[in-house]
Protein backbone atom coordinates (compact mmCIF):
# COMPACT_ATOMS: atom_id res chain seq x y z
CA UNK A 1 0.00 0.00 0.00
CA UNK A 2 1.20 3.70 -0.56
CA UNK A 3 1.78 6.26 1.96
CA UNK A 4 -1.81 7.92 0.68
CA UNK A 5 -3.75 4.63 0.26
CA UNK A 6 -2.25 4.02 4.11
CA UNK A 7 -3.75 7.39 5.04
CA UNK A 8 -7.19 6.78 3.84
CA UNK A 9 -7.62 3.63 5.31
CA UNK A 10 -6.94 5.26 8.64
CA UNK A 11 -9.27 7.97 7.80
CA UNK A 12 -12.87 5.84 6.97
CA UNK A 13 -11.56 3.56 10.19
CA UNK A 14 -11.47 6.73 12.35
CA UNK A 15 -14.98 7.68 10.87
CA UNK A 16 -16.70 4.79 12.37
CA UNK A 17 -18.00 5.03 16.16
CA UNK A 18 -14.72 3.22 17.03
CA UNK A 19 -14.61 3.31 20.89
CA UNK A 20 -11.90 5.74 21.79
CA UNK A 21 -9.87 3.14 23.45
CA UNK A 22 -9.32 1.33 19.89
CA UNK A 23 -8.45 4.32 18.10
CA UNK A 24 -5.25 4.85 16.56
CA UNK A 25 -4.18 0.78 17.92
CA UNK A 26 -2.57 -1.43 15.28
CA UNK A 27 -4.01 -4.88 15.06
CA UNK A 28 -1.03 -7.88 16.57
CA UNK A 29 0.45 -8.17 13.37
CA UNK A 30 3.44 -10.83 13.44
CA UNK A 31 4.84 -10.57 9.42
CA UNK A 32 3.18 -13.78 7.58
CA UNK A 33 5.91 -13.77 4.23
CA UNK A 34 6.75 -16.15 2.09
CA UNK A 35 10.09 -16.71 2.87
CA UNK A 36 12.28 -20.15 2.65
CA UNK A 37 13.07 -20.52 6.64
CA UNK A 38 9.87 -18.58 9.22
CA UNK A 39 11.53 -18.42 12.39
CA UNK A 40 9.58 -15.52 13.41
CA UNK A 41 6.81 -16.50 15.77
CA UNK A 42 8.43 -19.49 17.74
CA UNK A 43 5.85 -22.26 15.97
CA UNK A 44 7.22 -25.85 16.18
CA UNK A 45 8.86 -25.97 12.80
CA UNK A 46 8.67 -30.08 12.67
CA UNK A 47 5.79 -30.92 10.88
CA UNK A 48 2.68 -32.94 12.50
CA UNK A 49 3.69 -36.81 12.60
CA UNK A 50 2.37 -39.15 10.20
CA UNK A 51 -0.24 -41.03 11.99
CA UNK A 52 -1.35 -38.25 14.47
CA UNK A 53 -2.21 -36.45 11.00
CA UNK A 54 -4.02 -39.74 10.49
CA UNK A 55 -5.36 -40.01 14.15
CA UNK A 56 -6.87 -36.81 13.34
CA UNK A 57 -7.93 -36.83 9.52
CA UNK A 58 -10.24 -39.73 11.13
CA UNK A 59 -11.24 -38.22 14.00
CA UNK A 60 -12.29 -34.64 11.86
CA UNK A 61 -14.10 -37.43 9.54
CA UNK A 62 -16.10 -38.92 12.16
CA UNK A 63 -17.09 -35.41 13.76
CA UNK A 64 -18.33 -34.34 9.85
CA UNK A 65 -21.13 -36.73 10.22
CA UNK A 66 -23.20 -35.05 13.18
CA UNK A 67 -22.33 -31.02 12.22
CA UNK A 68 -25.97 -30.97 12.04
CA UNK A 69 -26.03 -30.52 15.95
CA UNK A 70 -23.80 -28.33 18.06
CA UNK A 71 -20.86 -29.58 19.76
CA UNK A 72 -20.71 -30.39 23.35
CA UNK A 73 -20.45 -27.12 25.09
CA UNK A 74 -18.63 -28.53 27.98
CA UNK A 75 -16.19 -30.43 25.91
CA UNK A 76 -16.00 -33.07 28.51
CA UNK A 77 -14.04 -35.38 27.40
CA UNK A 78 -11.61 -32.80 25.78
CA UNK A 79 -11.33 -31.31 29.94
CA UNK A 80 -10.42 -34.70 31.07
CA UNK A 81 -7.44 -34.89 28.70
CA UNK A 82 -5.98 -32.24 29.19
CA UNK A 83 -6.62 -32.70 32.86
CA UNK A 84 -4.82 -36.15 32.81
CA UNK A 85 -1.77 -34.71 30.83
CA UNK A 86 -1.31 -31.59 33.30
CA UNK A 87 -1.23 -34.29 36.06
CA UNK A 88 -0.84 -32.90 39.77
CA UNK A 89 -4.30 -34.51 40.50
CA UNK A 90 -5.94 -32.06 38.45
CA UNK A 91 -9.49 -32.91 37.75
CA UNK A 92 -11.64 -31.94 34.20
CA UNK A 93 -13.47 -29.47 36.93
CA UNK A 94 -9.88 -27.70 37.22
CA UNK A 95 -9.62 -27.25 33.21
CA UNK A 96 -10.93 -24.89 30.47
CA UNK A 97 -9.87 -24.49 27.15
CA UNK A 98 -10.96 -21.77 24.36
CA UNK A 99 -9.87 -21.37 20.65
CA UNK A 100 -5.71 -20.53 21.57
CA UNK A 101 -4.66 -19.22 25.19
CA UNK A 102 -5.13 -15.78 23.42
CA UNK A 103 -9.04 -16.35 23.06
CA UNK A 104 -8.34 -18.14 27.28
CA UNK A 105 -6.93 -14.94 28.34
CA UNK A 106 -9.46 -12.52 27.23
CA UNK A 107 -12.13 -14.62 28.85
CA UNK A 108 -10.26 -14.08 31.98
CA UNK A 109 -10.10 -9.99 31.12
CA UNK A 110 -13.89 -10.65 30.18
CA UNK A 111 -14.77 -12.32 33.66
CA UNK A 112 -12.18 -10.50 36.05
CA UNK A 113 -11.34 -7.35 34.04
CA UNK A 114 -13.33 -4.50 32.29
CA UNK A 115 -14.12 -0.46 32.66
CA UNK A 116 -12.84 0.53 36.10
CA UNK A 117 -10.38 -2.50 36.54
CA UNK A 118 -6.53 -2.71 35.64
CA UNK A 119 -4.54 -5.57 34.98
CA UNK A 120 -0.71 -5.61 35.30
CA UNK A 121 1.86 -7.37 33.84
CA UNK A 122 5.89 -6.79 33.54
CA UNK A 123 7.41 -5.55 29.86
CA UNK A 124 9.01 -6.49 28.00
CA UNK A 125 6.42 -9.33 27.68
CA UNK A 126 3.87 -11.05 25.87
CA UNK A 127 2.65 -7.92 23.06
CA UNK A 128 -0.86 -9.44 23.47
CA UNK A 129 -1.49 -8.44 27.10
CA UNK A 130 -1.92 -4.80 26.42
CA UNK A 131 -4.38 -5.42 23.05
CA UNK A 132 -6.60 -8.11 24.87
CA UNK A 133 -6.60 -5.54 27.54
CA UNK A 134 -8.05 -2.73 25.57
CA UNK A 135 -10.04 -5.33 23.45
CA UNK A 136 -11.35 -5.59 27.01
CA UNK A 137 -11.46 -2.27 27.90
CA UNK A 138 -9.29 -3.45 31.14
CA UNK A 139 -6.56 -0.91 32.08
CA UNK A 140 -3.04 -2.39 31.66
CA UNK A 141 -0.45 -0.81 33.73
CA UNK A 142 3.34 -1.79 32.56
CA UNK A 143 5.46 -3.18 35.38
CA UNK A 144 8.87 -3.08 35.79
CA UNK A 145 11.73 -4.90 35.03
CA UNK A 146 15.56 -4.81 36.19
CA UNK A 147 17.76 -3.50 33.29
CA UNK A 148 18.87 -7.26 32.50
CA UNK A 149 15.22 -8.37 32.52
CA UNK A 150 14.71 -9.85 35.42
CA UNK A 151 12.12 -9.52 38.15
CA UNK A 152 12.96 -10.41 41.90
CA UNK A 153 10.03 -11.60 43.99
CA UNK A 154 10.27 -8.48 46.32
CA UNK A 155 10.24 -6.06 43.50
CA UNK A 156 7.16 -7.98 41.78
CA UNK A 157 5.50 -7.67 44.84
CA UNK A 158 6.12 -4.10 45.58
CA UNK A 159 4.60 -3.42 42.65
CA UNK A 160 1.53 -5.26 42.79
CA UNK A 161 1.12 -3.17 46.43
CA UNK A 162 1.71 -0.16 44.80
CA UNK A 163 -1.06 -0.89 42.14
CA UNK A 164 -3.76 -3.14 43.33
CA UNK A 165 -4.02 -4.77 40.26
CA UNK A 166 -7.30 -6.90 39.51
CA UNK A 167 -5.77 -9.03 37.66
CA UNK A 168 -1.92 -9.89 37.00
CA UNK A 169 -0.23 -11.50 33.89
CA UNK A 170 2.85 -13.37 34.72
CA UNK A 171 4.55 -14.87 31.18
CA UNK A 172 7.00 -17.72 32.47
CA UNK A 173 9.02 -18.62 30.10
CA UNK A 174 8.35 -15.05 29.28
CA UNK A 175 8.00 -14.04 25.19
CA UNK A 176 9.87 -12.84 24.16
CA UNK A 177 12.86 -12.75 26.91
CA UNK A 178 13.02 -16.25 26.74
CA UNK A 179 13.79 -16.85 30.57
CA UNK A 180 11.26 -18.64 33.31
CA UNK A 181 10.55 -16.84 36.68
CA UNK A 182 10.94 -18.65 39.67
CA UNK A 183 8.30 -19.87 41.63
CA UNK A 184 8.90 -17.56 44.35
CA UNK A 185 7.57 -14.50 41.57
CA UNK A 186 4.58 -16.27 41.60
CA UNK A 187 3.91 -16.69 45.43
CA UNK A 188 5.03 -13.50 46.31
CA UNK A 189 2.88 -11.70 43.61
CA UNK A 190 0.08 -14.67 44.50
CA UNK A 191 0.41 -13.46 48.62
CA UNK A 192 0.90 -9.26 47.60
CA UNK A 193 -2.50 -9.81 45.23
CA UNK A 194 -4.46 -11.21 48.29
CA UNK A 195 -5.91 -8.08 50.12
CA UNK A 196 -7.49 -7.00 46.44
CA UNK A 197 -8.73 -10.49 45.49
CA UNK A 198 -6.27 -10.51 42.49
CA UNK A 199 -6.16 -12.63 40.01
CA UNK A 200 -2.75 -13.96 39.01
CA UNK A 201 -2.41 -15.75 35.51
CA UNK A 202 0.88 -17.64 35.26
CA UNK A 203 0.76 -17.86 30.96
CA UNK A 204 3.06 -21.11 30.33
CA UNK A 205 2.72 -21.42 26.51
CA UNK A 206 6.28 -22.72 25.87
CA UNK A 207 6.69 -24.77 29.91
CA UNK A 208 7.46 -28.07 27.64
CA UNK A 209 10.87 -26.74 26.89
CA UNK A 210 12.21 -25.74 30.22
CA UNK A 211 15.00 -26.02 31.82
CA UNK A 212 14.92 -28.91 33.66
CA UNK A 213 15.32 -27.23 36.92
CA UNK A 214 12.65 -25.12 36.23
CA UNK A 215 9.15 -26.00 37.74
CA UNK A 216 5.66 -25.40 36.23
CA UNK A 217 3.38 -23.15 38.55
CA UNK A 218 1.07 -25.80 38.69
CA UNK A 219 3.10 -26.90 42.04
CA UNK A 220 1.56 -23.99 43.71
CA UNK A 221 -2.17 -24.28 42.04
CA UNK A 222 -3.35 -26.09 45.52
CA UNK A 223 -5.00 -23.77 48.06
CA UNK A 224 -4.77 -20.80 45.52
CA UNK A 225 -8.11 -20.14 44.15
CA UNK A 226 -6.84 -17.18 42.84
CA UNK A 227 -4.00 -18.37 40.46
CA UNK A 228 -4.36 -19.45 36.99
CA UNK A 229 -2.11 -21.29 34.50
CA UNK A 230 -2.60 -21.46 30.93
CA UNK A 231 -1.48 -23.42 28.40
CA UNK A 232 -1.48 -24.09 24.71
CA UNK A 233 -1.52 -26.68 22.09
CA UNK A 234 0.42 -24.05 19.42
CA UNK A 235 4.39 -24.56 20.56
CA UNK A 236 5.53 -28.25 22.36
CA UNK A 237 2.53 -29.70 20.77
CA UNK A 238 3.04 -28.71 16.78
CA UNK A 239 -0.87 -27.70 16.90
CA UNK A 240 -0.51 -23.82 15.91
CA UNK A 241 -2.90 -24.32 13.80
CA UNK A 242 -5.91 -26.56 15.41
CA UNK A 243 -5.92 -22.97 17.89
CA UNK A 244 -6.92 -24.92 20.97
CA UNK A 245 -5.42 -23.12 24.45
CA UNK A 246 -6.43 -23.84 27.89
CA UNK A 247 -5.92 -23.29 31.50
CA UNK A 248 -5.66 -25.10 34.94
CA UNK A 249 -7.31 -23.69 38.15
CA UNK A 250 -9.76 -23.70 40.81
CA UNK A 251 -13.28 -24.80 39.79
CA UNK A 252 -14.87 -21.47 40.81
CA UNK A 253 -12.64 -19.52 38.38
CA UNK A 254 -13.79 -21.61 35.52
CA UNK A 255 -17.45 -21.39 36.33
CA UNK A 256 -16.62 -17.32 35.87
CA UNK A 257 -15.50 -17.96 32.67
CA UNK A 258 -18.49 -20.38 31.67
CA UNK A 259 -20.23 -16.92 32.33
CA UNK A 260 -18.58 -15.09 29.37
CA UNK A 261 -17.69 -18.07 27.22
CA UNK A 262 -19.78 -18.40 24.02
CA UNK A 263 -22.02 -20.80 23.60
CA UNK A 264 -20.34 -23.53 22.18
CA UNK A 265 -17.46 -21.55 21.36
CA UNK A 266 -15.15 -25.04 20.72
CA UNK A 267 -16.43 -26.16 17.36
CA UNK A 268 -16.96 -30.21 17.14
CA UNK A 269 -13.79 -30.30 14.49
CA UNK A 270 -11.51 -28.58 17.28
CA UNK A 271 -12.67 -30.80 20.12
CA UNK A 272 -12.37 -34.12 17.55
CA UNK A 273 -8.73 -32.60 16.28
CA UNK A 274 -7.57 -32.22 20.02
CA UNK A 275 -9.12 -35.18 21.35
CA UNK A 276 -7.19 -37.39 18.94
CA UNK A 277 -4.14 -35.27 19.25
CA UNK A 278 -4.44 -35.86 23.13
CA UNK A 279 -4.13 -39.62 22.44
CA UNK A 280 -0.40 -39.21 20.76
CA UNK A 281 0.91 -37.16 23.22
CA UNK A 282 4.43 -38.67 23.20
CA UNK A 283 4.57 -39.02 19.89
CA UNK A 284 3.57 -35.15 19.38
CA UNK A 285 6.27 -34.30 21.83
CA UNK A 286 8.82 -36.00 20.53
CA UNK A 287 10.72 -33.38 18.79
CA UNK A 288 10.78 -31.12 22.18
CA UNK A 289 14.60 -32.64 23.10
CA UNK A 290 15.51 -32.02 19.02
CA UNK A 291 14.30 -28.46 19.56
CA UNK A 292 15.92 -27.73 23.03
CA UNK A 293 19.21 -29.22 21.26
CA UNK A 294 19.04 -26.31 18.48
CA UNK A 295 18.19 -23.54 21.33
CA UNK A 296 21.22 -24.88 23.50
CA UNK A 297 23.39 -24.69 20.24
CA UNK A 298 22.45 -21.48 18.73
CA UNK A 299 22.75 -19.69 22.41
CA UNK A 300 26.22 -21.49 22.52
CA UNK A 301 27.05 -20.16 18.62
CA UNK A 302 25.64 -16.28 19.03
CA UNK A 303 28.12 -16.48 22.58
CA UNK A 304 30.82 -17.31 20.21
CA UNK A 305 30.08 -14.47 17.77
CA UNK A 306 30.66 -12.17 20.86
CA UNK A 307 26.62 -12.01 21.24
CA UNK A 308 24.43 -11.96 24.20
CA UNK A 309 21.63 -14.24 24.24
CA UNK A 310 19.50 -14.19 27.31
CA UNK A 311 19.10 -17.36 29.71
CA UNK A 312 16.31 -20.02 27.33
CA UNK A 313 13.88 -21.89 28.62
CA UNK A 314 11.60 -21.67 25.60
CA UNK A 315 11.89 -22.78 21.81
CA UNK A 316 13.24 -19.43 21.22
CA UNK A 317 16.41 -17.29 22.25
CA UNK A 318 16.34 -13.31 22.66
CA UNK A 319 20.01 -12.01 21.73
CA UNK A 320 21.85 -8.53 21.54
CA UNK A 321 24.02 -6.17 21.04
CA UNK A 322 23.36 -5.10 17.74
CA UNK A 323 23.84 -1.27 17.27
CA UNK A 324 21.02 -1.55 14.65
CA UNK A 325 19.02 -4.48 15.57
CA UNK A 326 16.64 -3.68 12.24
CA UNK A 327 19.14 -3.54 10.00
CA UNK A 328 20.17 -6.85 11.04
CA UNK A 329 16.77 -8.21 10.99
CA UNK A 330 16.51 -7.05 7.10
CA UNK A 331 19.86 -8.40 6.31
CA UNK A 332 18.47 -11.77 7.72
CA UNK A 333 15.61 -11.80 5.54
CA UNK A 334 17.42 -10.82 2.43
CA UNK A 335 19.33 -13.78 2.86
CA UNK A 336 15.61 -15.90 3.29
CA UNK A 337 15.39 -16.07 7.17
CA UNK A 338 12.30 -14.35 8.75
CA UNK A 339 13.13 -14.06 12.86
CA UNK A 340 11.82 -11.19 15.12
CA UNK A 341 12.14 -7.74 15.86
CA UNK A 342 10.26 -7.35 18.95
CA UNK A 343 10.51 -3.83 18.90
CA UNK A 344 13.22 -3.57 21.96
CA UNK A 345 16.34 -1.74 21.16
CA UNK A 346 19.57 -3.89 19.79
CA UNK A 347 17.55 -6.87 20.61
CA UNK A 348 16.16 -9.71 18.63
CA UNK A 349 14.49 -13.47 18.86
CA UNK A 350 14.85 -16.20 16.68
CA UNK A 351 12.61 -19.64 16.82
CA UNK A 352 15.02 -22.55 17.11
CA UNK A 353 13.48 -24.77 14.18
CA UNK A 354 15.14 -28.04 13.05
CA UNK A 355 19.06 -27.99 12.74
CA UNK A 356 18.98 -27.29 8.88
CA UNK A 357 17.10 -23.95 10.28
CA UNK A 358 19.28 -23.54 12.69
CA UNK A 359 22.17 -23.71 10.16
CA UNK A 360 20.81 -21.41 7.86
CA UNK A 361 19.74 -18.59 10.54
CA UNK A 362 23.59 -19.29 11.92
CA UNK A 363 25.07 -18.81 8.73
CA UNK A 364 23.01 -16.18 7.68
CA UNK A 365 23.62 -13.78 10.39
CA UNK A 366 27.62 -14.63 10.41
CA UNK A 367 27.30 -13.60 7.20
CA UNK A 368 25.42 -9.91 8.08
CA UNK A 369 27.52 -9.05 10.97
CA UNK A 370 31.02 -9.55 8.93
CA UNK A 371 29.40 -7.45 6.12
C1 LIG B 1 2.43 -18.14 21.37
C2 LIG B 1 1.98 -17.67 22.72
C3 LIG B 1 0.71 -18.00 23.18
C4 LIG B 1 -0.13 -18.91 22.38
O1 LIG B 1 -1.23 -18.35 21.83
P1 LIG B 1 -2.31 -19.33 21.17
O2 LIG B 1 -3.49 -18.42 21.07
O3 LIG B 1 -2.53 -20.47 22.10
O4 LIG B 1 -1.78 -19.77 19.84
C5 LIG B 1 0.33 -17.57 24.44
N1 LIG B 1 1.17 -16.87 25.21
C6 LIG B 1 2.40 -16.56 24.80
C7 LIG B 1 3.31 -15.82 25.69
C8 LIG B 1 2.84 -16.93 23.53
O5 LIG B 1 4.06 -16.58 23.12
Amino acid sequence: MTNQQEQAKTAALEALPLRDNLRGQSPYGAPQLEVTHLLNTNENTHPVPQRVVDAIGQAVHAAASSLNRYPDREFTELRQRLASYLGHDLTENNVWAANGSNEVLQQVLQAFGGPGRKVLSFPPTYSMYPLLASATNTEYISGVRADDFTLTPEEAARQVQATAPDIVFLCSPNNPTGTALSLDVVEAVYQAGKQFNSIVIVDEAYEEFSLSDTKSALTLLAGRERLIISRTMSKAFALAGARLGYLATSPQVTDALRLVRLPYHLSSITQAAANAALEHVDELLATVDEIKAQRDRIVLELEEMGLQPAVSDSNFVFFGWFENAHAVWQGLLDRGVLIRDVGIPHHLRVTAGTAEETTAFLVALREVISA
